[in-house]
């Protein structure tokens, strides 16, 4: 493996950014009020399942819009939430400590 330097890992960082600011979050919202599946009817946001497995889980956008401070945002079994996963490891690790609301279907 190559190490680049900070100067690589710095402009790496800067387009990641770029890109989740002004290509990834507005597609999320865009499909996410468009297209997709509801499990609340409280608001008007969809998910797209397939897209959450490339999103990190943005794409359950129902979910989030329905409890916004909870950290996971998959509800059913057949939704994925990858950072969830991540949240979860960093949780048992003790690096974070979970808080927010626990997501929950009503129906
Ligand atoms: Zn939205």
């Amino acid at each position: 493996m190559a190490v680049l330097g900070p100067a690589w890992g710095m402009f790496v960082v800067a387009v990641h950014l770029l890109l989740y600011v002004f290509v990834l979050a507005p597609s999320i919202n865009g499909l996410g009020h468009w297209w997709g599946r509801r499990n609340f009817g409280n608001n008007s946001a969809t998910n797209i399942r397939v897209l959450a497995w490339l999103t990190g889980g943005e794409s359950l956008h129902n979910n989030h819009h329905a409890y916004p401070s909870s950290p996971k945002f998959s509800v059913r079994r057949s939704e994925f939430d990858p950072s969830w996963v991540v949240i979860k490891v960093l949780a048992a690790v003790r690096l974070i400590t979970l808080v927010g609301d626990k997501v929950k279907l009503t129906s």
